[in-house]
């Protein structure tokens, strides 16, 4: 479903990403594990075309997002670290509507997808709230249900359990674990122990892959996430 081959990415003349190749099966969990600086955020913005590779390409359901915009953002919804950047309107409500009304959905049809979407994250009796007096645990799940609200088959989550305490943390990990076996998850983190739900992960560095497996094989390998200034799972170590 998503293919990234020799894919090649430069800021300038610095190397961020390089030789990346990839294959993420159709609903699969995906976890792209790496410290901080690695080029996940950097990798995820290539999904939907917002940065074109130096060299190599990505396919989503064969087709190459930077010659498809439109109908591979359809397919691809994703979360940013910041949900302050994916919130604009003055109210839940709009922000929510904002994805679905550009869609073309309208009236009862509309309000329906917004709740449909709230209702997922825990957050429907929010529809009137104000964005700007949000915790931003809230505005985190706000800013899932505004991704949800579009229907994409591959979400993807940048850091979603930066900046959240451990109640927050665990809401998002089991909002996300809802998902398996409906939607494509790819799922970007430093966190070690919050990718145990994956069902392959791929350990990056450096702007480079330095090991896909499962895991046992990735989480499991205390020297590995030593080597790579990752933490270790408390239960594993
Ligand atoms: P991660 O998400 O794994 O923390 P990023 O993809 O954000 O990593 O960053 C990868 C590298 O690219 C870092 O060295 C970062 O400083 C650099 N970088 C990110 N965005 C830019 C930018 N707009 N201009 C120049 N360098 C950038
Ligand atoms: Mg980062
Ligand atoms: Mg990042």
């Amino acid at each position: 479903m998503i293919e990234i081959k020799s894919l090649h990415f430069s800021y300038g003349e610095r190397e961020i990403l390089r030789d990346i190749n990839l294959e993420i099966k159709k609903g699969e969990i995906f976890g792209l594990l790496g410290p901080n600086g690695a080029g996940k955020s950097t990798l995820i913005l290539h999904l939907n075309g917002i940065l074109k590779p130096k060299k190599g390409e990505i396919l989503v359901d064969g087709l190459n997002p930077v010659e498809n915009p439109r109908e591979v953002r359809k397919k691809v919804g994703i979360v940013f670290q910041d949900p302050n950047d994916q919130l604009f309107s003055p109210t839940v409500f709009e922000d929510v509507a904002f994805g679905p009304y550009n869609l073309g959905l309208r009236g009862k049809e509309l309000e329906e997808k917004v709740y449909e979407a709230l209702k997922v994250v825990g957050m429907e009796s929010y529809a009137d709230r104000e964005i700007k007096h949000l915790s931003f645990g809230e505005k985190k799940r706000i800013a899932i249900a505004t991704v949800l609200a579009m229907d994409p088959e591959i979400l993807v989550f940048d850091e979603p359990f930066a900046n959240l305490d451990f109640r927050g943390k665990e809401q998002v990990r089991t909002l996300i674990e809802q998902f398996r076996g409906e939607k494509t998850i790819i799922l970007a983190s430093h966190e070690a122990e919050y990718l145990t739900l994956c069902d392959r992960i791929a350990l990056i560095d450096k702007g480079q892959i330095i090991k896909v497996g499962t895991p046992e094989d990735i989480l499991g390998d205390v020297e590995l996430l030593k080597a790579h200034n990752l933490e270790v799972p408390p239960l594993i170590e």
